[in-house]
């Protein structure tokens, strides 16, 4: 048992101290490419108070696991479920809290760096309403799976089976809450529009978002006659052409020819199998206490290596989707299109700053504009 404590913080110390490496150099990387002197000083000041406020997190975190004070509780004979409810809630109120407390800092940072102004008011009120539901649903959601995991592994695992085959028959539905569209209203790009997709033999609804966004993109979600393509408010806002929000539309298109969210799902159901079956072997062989949700925690801690290793495998196939993507859009339409798309995607985003290389090869689901441009190329001639 004491190996578990151990490893599991190594884990934990050595990712933390990975995380704030990249945060380190990324500090540099992107500190170059803004030369003014007294935005500088600015710059540093916003991105040290983002560093010490994630340190501390790291450092709340770190003594909790280390001074073993969940492994403490599993000493006494508590209430299974009032012990799993409590922990819960407070893993999920410190994640609601933590993501407040760091949107709100890059909110302040856009302000002041990029000139991006958002109302914090409004953010502030929608992100609590938001986590009260969130923080509710959980709870519920969570008190079936403890129930089931203390009575019955078959209920279980049929609860969690259904769970998976109902999110992905509502998934357009989950996509989209909180996000107020309404339906593209002008009416010669609607034609456009539509004459790609007979030709692509796939309908869809067509909306544009109402949210305020920092970058022009796109998403397409649904079955069925439910498919909908939705556009940030930000590429009907700005000056792209007909042209390039087709070639935008024709891409989105792409994904839903290639079966790329059939793809997802089985690359969901993948990790799941192996979180299961690791999480059993776990249990089998390594660690177990009365409580599901202490035994979650350590879990995820000692497999924390596997779990970093999977999220940027993910990413790598992420970005060959979007390759592939483009690659079917280039041949639907105007390679040209879709070119200038990209190429006025990069002039219009706000953030302009880049990441260092390394971290975007880690972190990013996206390729680089340029490399996207350069594959299209070498595609299409
Ligand atoms: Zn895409």
């Amino acid at each position: 048992m004491k190996a578990i404590y151990e490893i599991s913080t190594i884990n934990f110390v050595i990712i933390s101290l990975l995380v704030l490496v990249a945060d380190i150099i990324n500090y540099f990387y992107t500190g170059k490419q803004l030369n003014l002197k007294n935005f500088r000083c600015k710059f540093s000041c916003l991105y040290l108070i983002k560093m010490l406020f994630k340190f501390t997190i790291i450092v709340v975190i770190y003594i909790i696991i280390n001074n073993k004070l969940l492994i403490n509780i599993t000493q006494h004979k508590y209430n299974s479920l009032l012990i799993n409810i409590l922990l819960w809630f407070l893993i999920v109120f410190v994640i609601r809290l933590y993501m407040l407390i760091k949107n709100i800092l890059n909110i302040i940072f856009d302000a002041q760096i990029y000139k991006i102004k958002r109302n914090l008011h409004k953010f502030i009120i929608d992100y609590t309403l938001r986590s009260g539901i969130i923080i509710a649903f959980s709870i519920a959601f969570f008190c079936i799976i403890v129930y089931m995991y203390d009575n019955s592994s078959i209920l279980l695992l049929s609860f969690l089976s259904a769970f998976i085959i109902l999110t992905t028959i509502f998934q357009d539905k989950i996509q989209t809450i909180g996000i107020k569209a309404k339906e593209i209203d002008d009416e010669m790009l609607k034609k456009s529009l539509e004459d790609i997709a007979r030709h692509a033999k796939v309908m869809t609804k067509i909306f544009v978002s109402e949210l305020k966004s920092k970058t022009a993109n796109a998403c397409i979600c649904g079955h069925g006659d439910n498919k909908k393509v939705i556009f940030s408010s930000r590429l009907m806002n700005s000056n792209f052409s007909n042209e390039e929000i087709c070639a935008l539309y024709a891409h989105e298109l792409a994904h839903y020819k290639n079966n790329d969210n059939i793809k997802q799902l089985i690359e969901n159901i993948f990790y799941i199998i192996i979180f299961i079956g690791l999480f059993i072997l776990f249990m089998k062989h390594i660690f177990v206490t009365p409580y599901l949700i202490i035994n979650l925690i350590y879990f995820h801690l000692y497999i924390l290596p596997i779990i970093v290793i999977l999220y940027v495998v993910r990413n790598i196939i992420s970005r060959q989707i979007e390759y592939n993507a483009d690659k079917y859009a280039a041949n639907l339409i105007d390679k040209n299109a879709i070119i200038s798309l990209l190429n006025k995607i990069e002039d219009d985003s706000l953030i302009k700053i880049n990441k260092h290389p390394l971290y975007t090869f880690c972190v990013s689901t996206h390729p680089k504009i340029q490399d996207r441009i350069l594959k299209i190329n070498q595609f299409i001639i």
